[in-house]
């Protein structure tokens, strides 16, 4: 994912309310160096970020994104970030985005060890090219994540629920799944039930039914999740938040992974067993998400 063009951003305080931020913006060269050496919280994956589809220049649910990174700020005890401030980066940065899908990506993380602030800068590359994944789908495995439903809640120090940066152990489990002949994995508990894919919320169709993970099991709430669901929604379709275990995704009558940059893609296959897929339904989806937003 080339980067064409970057924008360092001096953190304005989430009570500033002036209405441009221009002057706290600085344009870099995607090409040299930009981070201090002592930038000690990105190397320990300190800080969180946020990934916004853009659609020939058009930021899709920028509200949601922003709202999100704030939600991620304070699980993590960043400072706040300023909404209005992060608005107007996305739509410099999105501005730059290059003609078709395109990704804009926001990060705050705390920055120089002992240092005044957050670093804070945002990102405009082009978007990898999913067209055939959203085409034929993927076949998913389902890898144990180490823990219960109550995790979240019993230990909030591990930060479930927000878009860190240390993305590391996602990142495990997608080689482990491309080790098992998958192309993605789903993250299950100890006990059995469903959680999300390391880079994408999953939803279930069960009879006339859409069914995703509640987020309360210390999962991401996804944005593209909750935009398919409004939509659904319209079509006078049912949705609904549950607990779900492996045998309700094996037992699913469709099934898809959702995110902001890849869309939906249908589950073809779960642990090597296949599952029906909806092509008409994806198309549809697709279409959806790829208009402005
Ligand atoms: N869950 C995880 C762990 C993710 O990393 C992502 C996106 O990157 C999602 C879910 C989907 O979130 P969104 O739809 O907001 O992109």
């Amino acid at each position: 994912m080339a980067q064409r063009y970057a924008l360092m951003i001096t953190p304005a305080d989430a009570t500033d309310t002036r209405t441009d931020y221009s002057e706290t913006f600085t344009p870099v060269d995607v090409a040299a160096p930009a981070l201090s050496v002592g930038e000690l919280s990105t190397q320990r994956g300190d800080g969180v970020f946020e990934s916004i589809g853009v659609i020939d220049g058009h930021p899709n649910e920028v509200e949601a994104h922003v709202q999100r990174l704030a939600h991620s700020a304070r699980l993590c005890d960043l400072p706040a970030p300023n909404l209005a401030q992060w608005r107007q980066a996305v739509a410099v940065a999105a501005a730059q985005a290059p003609e078709g899908e395109g990704v804009v990506k926001l990060i705050l993380s705390r920055g120089v060890e002992n240092g005044p602030a957050p670093t804070a800068w945002v990102t405009a590359s082009t978007a990898p090219d999913y067209t055939r994944v959203r085409r034929e789908g993927v076949r998913v495995v389902t890898l144990d994540r180490g823990y219960d439903l109550g995790a979240g809640e019993r230990a909030p120090w591990l930060l479930l629920g927000a878009k860190t940066l240390s993305y590391a152990v996602n990142m495990a489990a997608l080689r482990e799944a491309h080790r098992r002949g998958a192309d993605d994995a789903i993250f299950v508990t100890r006990d059995g039930d469903v959680l999300e894919a390391p880079t994408a919320s999953l939803i279930i169709r069960s009879g006339d039914e859409f069914i995703t993970t509640a987020p309360s099991a210390g999962i991401l709430h996804g944005t593209t999740q909750l935009a398919v669901f409004e939509y659904l929604e319209a079509q006078g379709l049912r949705t609904r938040y549950a607990t779900l275990s492996t045998a309700d995704l094996m037992g699913a009558d469709a099934a898809w992974l959702v995110s902001s940059i890849r869309l939906a893609v249908a589950i073809t296959a779960i642990d090597g067993e296949p599952l029906a897929s909806d092509a008409a339904l994806t198309a549809e989806l697709n279409t959806f998400l790829l208009s402005p937003r």
